[in-house]
C-alpha cells in the first residue's frame, strides 16, 4: 500500500509522524502539514483533548475514532491513562455507548453475522480481511452487562473486550476478532427503534440458532486453525451454559461472564482472606443472584476449598444462593435447574428477603451479581458488620448503577472493617474520622488478557477450568502487603500490563506442566518468551531497507 489509502488504513497510518524520507518515498508529501512530529507530542495532544471532556460518552466516541484513524496512537493513548480510560471502553461507560450504538455509529467495526446468513458462515469469514487471527470475542447481545437484551447494538462489548487484548496484553491488534451474531432481539424498544440496526424479529430460539453457532464455530477453525481461542461473551444465561458444556472439549473456548467473573472473584476472596487471616475452608458466602456468574465463582471457589483438603460436599455447604424468588432450597416452589443444583440446600427456616437470609445464614462474604441494583441495603450492610469482624462485601453487578451498594455505603456502615470490591470503579472514600479506602475493581479484565496471552502462546486445545484457578492464585500474589492495608484487593490498574504478564507466565508454566500445551519446542524461558513477543505502540518504519556496498568489492584486481 503506497500513498493516501495508506494514511486512510488504521493499522498503518502515523499522522504527522510520517518522516520526510517516507512521505516522499510513499508519495504523501504534502497531504500532511509540513511539521514531523514524535509520537510523543501526538499523545500529548489527544490527552489534553481528552481532559476537556467532561461527558463519558463524548470520550467514547473521540477515543474510538482514534481507533479508526491510528491504531498505535490509540492504544498508546488508552495504555498511558489505563486506570483513567479503562471505564470509558469498558465498563461503565461501554455499557452506554451500546444502548446508544445506533445513534453514536461512525464507521463498523467487527464481523456481523445473522440467522439470515445461515450456510453462508464461511464467506462472510472470508471477507474479513485479516489472516492470522488468533482470538476471537462474540456476543449474541441477549445479556450486555446488566443491561439485557440490546441485539446487535452489543457489539461494543467485543470490541471493547479486545481492545484490553492488546492494552492490557499486548496481543497484537489484528490478532483480534470481533464478532455479534444477530438472531433478534427481544428487546421492545429496539424493535420499535427506526435507528436500530439488527434484525426486526424476535429472538430466533429453534434448531437455526444452534445450527447457526455451530456452523460459526467450525467456519472460525477452518478458516484460521483449530487452536483459536474463542471467548463467549454476553451471552443469555442458558445459552451460556449450554455451549460452554458443549464446546468446551470440542474448541479451544471459555466463557468470561462465568469462567472470567469466577477467576477474579476467587482473586478477590484470596486477597480478603489474607486480611481476615481465615482460611478459605472457614469461609461461608451467601451469593445475590444463582446465574453465570453466581455459579462460575461458586463452582471456583469449590475448587479452591478442595485444593485446600475439603470434600466437594462440604466446600458445596458453604455456598448459598439467593435469586429473584428467594434461597435456592428444597422443594421451593420456583424450581432450580440444573447448573443450580449443587447449591440447593435445606430450606434453614423462614427467609422472606435477602435481609433474612444474611440473618440466618450468617454468611463471612455476600456477592452481589444480581444485576438488579441496590439491593444490600443498608440493614444488610450493618448486620453484615455486627457478626463479622472484617465482612467481606462484594457487590459485582455492572454498569454503576447495577451494583449492590456504593463503596461509600460499604465502609461507612461496617466503620471502614469491610472487604469490598465491586464490578465498576468507585472512588477512593474517606471516612470522618479520615481514613481512606480504595475499593478495589474484581474487573474480568485481571484475567482474561492474561489468560488469553498464555492460551495464545502455548497452543493449549481446551481450557479447563484449573487454568481459571491459577489464573486467580496469580492476580491474588500480585497484591502487596502495603497494597492490602489500603482496601485493596487487586493492584492498580495501572500495573495491568505487568499484572497480566505475570499471570501469563503462572498459566503458560502450569499448561506445560500438565500436558495442556502444544506448541513446540516449549519455551524454557517462559518470561522472556512472553515479554518477547508483547505488541507496542512504536511506529514502524516504512523506509525500505537500504545500505551500502563497499566500493572495493567491484574493483578488478
Ligand atoms: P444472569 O445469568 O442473568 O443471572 C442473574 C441472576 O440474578 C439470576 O439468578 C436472577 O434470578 C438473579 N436476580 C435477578 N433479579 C434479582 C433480584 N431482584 N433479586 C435477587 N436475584 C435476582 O446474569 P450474570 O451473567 O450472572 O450477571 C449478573 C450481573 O453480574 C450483571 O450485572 C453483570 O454485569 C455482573 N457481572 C460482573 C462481573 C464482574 O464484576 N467482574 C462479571 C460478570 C458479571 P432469576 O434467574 O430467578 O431471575
Ligand atoms: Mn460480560
Amino acid at each position: 500500500e503506497k500513498g493516501k489509502p495508506l494514511m486512510l488504513n488504521p493499522h498503518t497510518n502515523k499522522g504527522m509522524a510520517f518522516t520526510l524520507q517516507e512521505r516522499q518515498i510513499l508519495g504523501i508529501h504534502g497531504l500532511l502539514p509540513p511539521k514531523v512530529e514524535t509520537q510523543d507530542i501526538q499523545t500529548l495532544r489527544f490527552q489534553r483533548n481528552l481532559k476537556k471532556m467532561t461527558d463519558p460518552l463524548e470520550k467514547y466516541i473521540y477515543l474510538m475514532g482514534i481507533q479508526e484513524r491510528n491504531e498505535r496512537l490509540f492504544y498508546r493513548v488508552l495504555m498511558e491513562d489505563i486506570e483513567e480510560l479503562m471505564p470509558i471502553v469498558y465498563t461503565p461507560t461501554v455499557g452506554l455507548a451500546c444502548t446508544q450504538y445506533g445513534h453514536i455509529f461512525r464507521r463498523p467495526k467487527g464481523l456481523f453475522i445473522s440467522i439470515l446468513d445461515r450456510g453462508h458462515v464461511r464467506s462472510i469469514l472470508d471477507n474479513w480481511p485479516e489472516t492470522n487471527v488468533s482470538a476471537v470475542v462474540v456476543t449474541d447481545g441477549e445479556r450486555i452487562l446488566g443491561l439485557g437484551d440490546l441485539g446487535v447494538y452489543g457489539m461494543g462489548i467485543p470490541v471493547g473486550k479486545l481492545c484490553l487484548y492488546t492494552a492490557c496484553a499486548g496481543i497484537r491488534p489484528e490478532k483480534c476478532l470481533p464478532v455479534v451474531i444477530d438472531v433478534g432481539t427481544n428487546n421492545e424498544t429496539l424493535l420499535k427503534d427506526p435507528f436500530y440496526m439488527g434484525l426486526y424479529q424476535k429472538r430466533d430460539r429453534s434448531q437455526a440458532y444452534d445450527d447457526l453457532i455451530d456452523e460459526f464455530m467450525e467456519a472460525v477453525v477452518d478458516k484460521y486453525g483449530q487452536d483459536t481461542l474463542i471467548q463467549f461473551e454476553d451471552f443469555g444465561n442458558h445459552n451460556a451454559f449450554r455451549f460452554l458444556r458443549k464446546y468446551r472439549e470440542k474448541y479451544c473456548t471459555f466463557n468470561d461472564d462465568i469462567q472470567g467473573t469466577a477467576s477474579v472473584a476467587l482473586a478477590g476472596l484470596l486477597a480478603a482472606q489474607r486480611a481476615v487471616g481465615k482460611p478459605i475452608t472457614e469461609h461461608k458466602l451467601l451469593f445475590l443472584g444463582a446465574g453465570e456468574a453466581a455459579l462460575g465463582i461458586a463452582n471456583l471457589i469449590v475448587m479452591a476449598m478442595m485444593e485446600a483438603g475439603m470434600t466437594q460436599a462440604d466446600a458445596r455447604e458453604k455456598i448459598w444462593m439467593y435469586d429473584a424468588h428467594g434461597l435456592l432450597v428444597k422443594d421451593r416452589f420456583q424450581k432450580t435447574d440444573i447448573n443450580q443444583e449443587a447449591f440447593v440446600h435445606d430450606s434453614p427456616g423462614d427467609v422472606h428477603s435477602f435481609l433474612d437470609a444474611v440473618n440466618t445464614i450468617k454468611p463471612t462474604a455476600i456477592i452481589g451479581v444480581a444485576g438488579a441494583g441496590r439491593l444490600f441495603t443498608h440493614d444488610v450492610i450493618k448486620v453484615m458488620g455486627t457478626f463479622n469482624e472484617r465482612p467481606i462485601i462484594f457487590a459485582l453487578s455492572n454498569p454503576t448503577n447495577k451494583a449492590e451498594c456504593t463503596a461509600e455505603d460499604a465502609y461507612t456502615l461496617t466503620e471502614g472493617r469491610c472487604l469490598f470490591a465491586s464490578g465498576s470503579p468507585f472512588g477512593p472514600v474517606t471516612l470522618s474520622n479520615g481514613q481512606v479506602f480504595t475499593p478495589g475493581q474484581g474487573n474480568n479484565a485481571y484475567i482474561f488478557p492474561g489468560v488469553a496471552l498464555a492460551v495464545i502462546l502455548s497452543g493449549v486445545r481446551h481450557i479447563s477450568d484449573t487454568v481459571f484457578l491459577e489464573a486467580a492464585k496469580a492476580l491474588a500474589e500480585q497484591l502487596t502487603d502495603k497494597e492490602l492495608a489500603e482496601g485493596r484487593l487487586y493492584p492498580p490498574l495501572s500495573n495491568i500490563r505487568e499484572v497480566s504478564v505475570q499471570i501469563a507466565i503462572k498459566v503458560m508454566e502450569y499448561v506445560y506442566t500438565k500436558g495442556m500445551a502444544f506448541r513446540y519446542p516449549e519455551p524454557m524461558d517462559k518470561n522472556g518468551f512472553i515479554r518477547s513477543t508483547v505488541w507496542n505502540t512504536s511506529y514502524d518504519s516504512f523506509l525500505p531497507d537500504m545500505y551500502d556496498w563497499p566500493g572495493v568489492s567491484f574493483k578488478p584486481k
